[in-house]
């Protein structure tokens, strides 16, 4: 798996978890895509069962149940292709909470290191059920054409 996000939707999941700060925040990731490379359209941050803890997050149920009706009822190509938290000591990569917690093996897990109140890295996994634990998946983030002269070079 390959997870393409653009600038602005990993700015959304940095906002959330820095907002939640000191509590972990939450969300849920849609995209498209079959194959590898799948394609994130929409963040959707969702409320933390948990935020009176500092390092954990259960992620409200009713939430995803909600969005995945919404997609199915849209009828279009999006679904729930994974989820991110953050960790409030800046570490991105899953803790052995998170191994524990891990039971969906076709979701992705992302989540941004805030340190004092501030996002500092975001990475992406997925659960390895053969291994029971979690190998990385590269994020990767198209670059906008946005300052090139009508000669094409700047
Ligand atoms: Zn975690």
């Amino acid at each position: 798996m390959i997870l393409q996000i653009d600038a602005a939707l990993l700015k959304t999941m940095a906002d959330s978890a820095e907002a939640a700060w000191p509590a972990e925040a939450c969300g849920l990731i849609v995209g498209r895509g079959r194959g590898q490379l799948i394609r994130v359209t929409r963040i959707v941050p969702a409320p933390n069962l948990l935020a009176d803890t500092s390092d954990r997050f259960e992620l409200d149920p009713a939430a995803r149940i909600r969005l995945e009706v919404e997609l199915r009822d849209a009828g279009g190509k999006d679904r729930v292709v994974g989820h991110f938290h953050s960790h409030t000591d800046g570490t991105a990569d899953p803790s052995g909470t998170d191994r524990a917690q891990a039971i969906e093996p076709e979701l992705a897990w992302v989540v941004v290191g805030v340190v004092d109140g501030q996002a500092v890295q975001t990475l992406a996994h997925r659960l390895d059920t053969k291994r029971n634990a979690f190998r990385p998946v590269p994020i990767r983030t198209p670059k906008k054409r946005c300052c090139q002269t009508a000669s094409g070079s700047a």
